[in-house]
Order: C-alpha cells, then sequence, then structure tokens
C-alpha cells in the first residue's frame, strides 16, 4: 500500500526521545524551552509557546487577543473543523467566508463583502473580533489583503498556520504576519511531535496570556506558585520537544522534498483531467498535503475513487470540510449547499494524494497512473455513462 503519509522519523530522533525519557523529568522544561528557541529562530518571531497541539495553539491565541461570548470570528469555510471549533469554545460564534477556488484559501473579496454586512448591522458591528485565515494544505492565505482589511476594522488576525510551517508569502514566513500564528506538529504536517502545537507571537503580553493559560492559569513569572485566571492544561511533554528540535533541524530538507515530489505530480497531471493544487504568485508553500480536484462530472464518484485505488495500493483523502455543512454549524446555523458556492465545488471535487519526503518518484507513477486509470473507468468526463 502507497500511504497518504509517513513521518520523517529518524535515529537521531529516536535517540532524543529515549535520552529524554532515561532523563526522567518528562514534563515543560529545557527541552520544551529549547524547541520554542527553534521555531521562534525559525520564523523570527520574539516568542514561541508550545502547547499540547494546533487545536490548543488556536484556542489560546483566540483568548488571548480577548476573544470571549457572542463574539463573532471570521474563519474561512473550508478547513479542518477545529478552526471553527476554536472559535465555538471561546463562547464565540464563527463567521464563514468562502474560499479561493484556485488557492482554497479564504478569498479576500469574500472577506470584505462578509464584513461590510456585519459593520453595517447595528447587531453584530461591535462583536467583530477576529478574523483567522487558514493557510489551506500549506500555501499561505493571501495576507497582505487580508491583513489591510483586519487592520481597517481593528480586528486581530491570527493564522491557522497549522500546515504551514516553513512557507512563506512575498518573502516572510507563514505564521510572523499576525498578532499570532499558530501551527500544528501533528503527523500529518511536515514535521511532528505526534501530538503538539506551538503560539509564535511578537507581543510579549499575548506571550504571556499564553504561558499562563496553557498551566492552569499559573503566573509564569511568579516566583512562587500564583494562579491568576482559570486556565487549561495544554502544556507539551519534554520527550514530545525533544522530538520537535530534532525534527526542526531537518525542516528544509523536509520541504524541500515536498516540493520536488509535488512538482513531479504537476508533471504528471499536466493535460490530463485532473486539476493540480495551484500555487498563487509570491507564495512559496510546503504541501502538507498534495490535493488535486477532479473533474465535475466525477465529484458525486469520488468515494468509488476513493475505494477503487485503496483496492489497487494507493491511499488516498477528501481535501478537508465543508466546516458549516458539518452537523453542528449547519443545525446551529442552518446553512445549506449554495451559501458556499466555491467551497461546495472544491469540497466535492478534491481529493488527497500520498506525499511524504520518502515517496519515490516511481511510486507517484504509480498514483498517478492508478487515479487516471480508476478516473477512465468511472467516466471521466470524456465520455457518456
Ligand atoms: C491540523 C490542523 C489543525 C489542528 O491541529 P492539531 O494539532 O491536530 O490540533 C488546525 N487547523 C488546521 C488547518 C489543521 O490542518
Amino acid at each position: 500500500m502507497i500511504r497518504l503519509t509517513v513521518p520523517s522519523i529518524e535515529d537521531d530522533d529516536l535517540e532524543a526521545v529515549r535520552d529524554t525519557l532515561s532523563g526522567g523529568y518528562l514534563v515543560q522544561g529545557a527541552r520544551v524551552a529549547a524547541f520554542e528557541q527553534a521555531v521562534a529562530d525559525r520564523i523570527g518571531s520574539a516568542h514561541a509557546v508550545a502547547v499540547s497541539s494546533g487545536t490548543a495553539a488556536l484556542h489560546l491565541a483566540l483568548l488571548s487577543v480577548g476573544v470571549g461570548p457572542n463574539d463573532l470570528v471570521l474563519v474561512p469555510a473550508y478547513s479542518w473543523i477545529a478552526t471553527a471549533n476554536v472559535a465555538a469554545l471561546c463562547g464565540a460564534e464563527p463567521v464563514f467566508v468562502d474560499i479561493d477556488p484556485r488557492t482554497f484559501n479564504m478569498d479576500p473579496a469574500a472577506l470584505e463583502h462578509n464584513l461590510r454586512a456585519l459593520l453595517q448591522d447595528p447587531a453584530t458591528a461591535s462583536r467583530v473580533k477576529a478574523v483567522v485565515p487558514v493557510h489551506a494544505f500549506g500555501q499561505t492565505a493571501e495576507l497582505p489583503a487580508l491583513l489591510d482589511l483586519a487592520a481597517r476594522h481593528d480586528l486581530s488576525l491570527i493564522e491557522d498556520a497549522a500546515c504551514a510551517l516553513g512557507a512563506a508569502c512575498r518573502g516572510t514566513p507563514a505564521g510572523r504576519w499576525g498578532r499570532a500564528g499558530c501551527f500544528s506538529f501533528h503527523p500529518r504536517k511536515a514535521v511532528t511531535t505526534g501530538e503538539g502545537g506551538m503560539v509564535v507571537t511578537d507581543d510579549p503580553d499575548l506571550a504571556r496570556r499564553v504561558r499562563t493559560l496553557r498551566h492552569h492559569g499559573a503566573d509564569p513569572a511568579a516566583p512562587v506558585p500564583e494562579f491568576i485566571v482559570p486556565g487549561f492544561n495544554y502544556r507539551m511533554t519534554e520527550f514530545q520537544a525533544a522530538l520537535g528540535k530534532t525534527q526542526m533541524s531537518k525542516l528544509s530538507r523536509i520541504v524541500e522534498a515536498r516540493r520536488t515530489r509535488a512538482a513531479h505530480y504537476d508533471t504528471l497531471f499536466a493535460g490530463t483531467p485532473v486539476v493540480p493544487p495551484a500555487t498563487a504568485e509570491g507564495h512559496d508553500p510546503v504541501y502538507q498535503s498534495y490535493v488535486v480536484l477532479l473533474p465535475p462530472d466525477l465529484a458525486s464518484r469520488r468515494k468509488d475513487v476513493i475505494r477503487m485505488m485503496k483496492e489497487r495500493g494507493v491511499e488516498t483523502t477528501i481535501g478537508t470540510l465543508h466546516m458549516p455543512l458539518t452537523r453542528y454549524y449547519r443545525d446551529r446555523f442552518g446553512y445549506r449547499k449554495g451559501d458556499f458556492p466555491v467551497t461546495d465545488g472544491v469540497f466535492e471535487r478534491s481529493l488527497t494524494l500520498p506525499l511524504y519526503e520518502t515517496l519515490s518518484a516511481r511510486d507517484q507513477d504509480v498514483v498517478a497512473g492508478t487515479l487516471l486509470d480508476v478516473m477512465s473507468e468511472l467516466g471521466d468526463g470524456h465520455e457518456t455513462p
């Protein structure tokens, strides 16, 4: 089976974890601090705060910029569910924004449209708090335009950079643009700590609030434990951080390998009915996932494509979620198909193909060949069914 993803775990990673475990000090100590420094150095941010997951990073970043009950947080309609859930977990409401059909990222024109409607209505104008663009599949959102809109209306911009460690927009790293950037180290991201996350920011007060909330509300500066707010236990373990540190030393190499493999897929799909992912001008993606679009008339057969490819030894999956149409948000806000037309189409047609550092070019040929075979068996839009 050609798997969707295989993390790059090598001997030095195993040794680092083993050393840490045998040292006996297991939670949030010197290794977490060293991992935080490695990420801050890479991004060029003044502060990096490690937490237990990307979701925890987003949750604490939103709480720390003051998102609370009844607030509104603008998020793209197309993302992993955590992007919307963290707003709801703060007591706020996610407001979904449609995406760009080429990059799958929040569409600045759609954001402007949503903001205008929200700010004109006295019932919502004062509730709009934050904008959370997602760097879909490791390609940065259109940050200059989004940041300009957020700044114009005095909103905090928090980057959901979960998939985008190592990516850049106009030469500036993902995570460095907003008031805070949030990374994930889940095994499906380019580098991993199993579970893990990080908040990066230049704002010392914001960093301090995140540090406080990740550890039960304890004042991080107090010489003896002093609990100043109710907080969480969102700490990272020392052995995760040890792994994170060795993984960071491979990040550039892994990103380079992913780009090379993405370029090979691009070549294989050129001139076929499969639409490869587009790279927008000025963006350097890391290809957390390589997501193609099937022809529109095959959208309804996507589950068959996934099943048939699996039967032939190739693991694939959907792109990501149409969040407004997941049960909770659909029931709560009454969303239906047609409310986010671009997301509707991308959600139905997207397919994630295997991509990882050690994937061979020959296996990529097999993946592409299998997909094109399966598509022509199902009728790829050039034949009548
Ligand atoms: C992976 C991911 C998250 C959540 O990260 P976890 O570490 O799994 O909690 C959030 N947002 C996006 C866009 C992601 O891809």
